[in-house]
């Protein structure tokens, strides 16, 4: 961390503790170039990656989208909300967990079939054949006939 005062590259930690009930660390420094003493804050990095499209348009990650989605492809099937709230959790976890900054949208897309496989095979099947676009139709199948193996097994 650059010092504020005098741009100089080294500075210490001479204190350091946890406030906002644990959320944030407080850091007090000092530049070991100026002896100037400041204060920095740390806090987990929360924010969602934006999502590059196939059109290479970079869009601000969109739960609500996501969420949609997923009810979407299980519509009338047997699986409770809690479910596709658990998967929407998943998803983003993943996506943060990347550290990338953007992430394609057939990033999101794999990780939404993952997720649809596991709670309904219906849903799967639904949401695969609209994702998958005809020029990745051989993708698709490939995808059903894994299903179908990991069915049969
Ligand atoms: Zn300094």
């Amino acid at each position: 961390m650059h010092c504020p005062f005098c741009s100089a590259v080294d500075t210490k930690v001479i204190d350091s503790r946890l406030v906002s009930e644990g959320n944030h660390v407080r850091r007090r420094r000092e530049c070991i170039t100026c002896e100037e003493r400041f204060t920095t804050y740390e806090s987990a990095e929360l924010v969602m990656p934006r999502i590059i499209k196939q059109d290479g348009i970079r869009e601000p990650f969109n739960e609500d989208k996501l969420f949609a989605g997923l009810s979407k492809a299980l519509e009338k099937r047997p699986v409770g909300i809690e479910k596709v709230e658990e998967a929407v959790s998943r998803i983003k976890a993943n996506l943060r967990s990347t550290g990338e900054r953007e992430i394609h949208s057939r990033n999101v897309g794999e990780q939404v079939m993952k997720e649809l496989r596991e709670l309904d095979e219906v849903a799967f099947v639904r949401f695969a054949s609209v994702y998958r676009s005809f020029k990745d139709l051989n993708e698709f199948r490939e995808e059903i006939d894994r299903l179908s193996k990991d069915t049969l097994s």
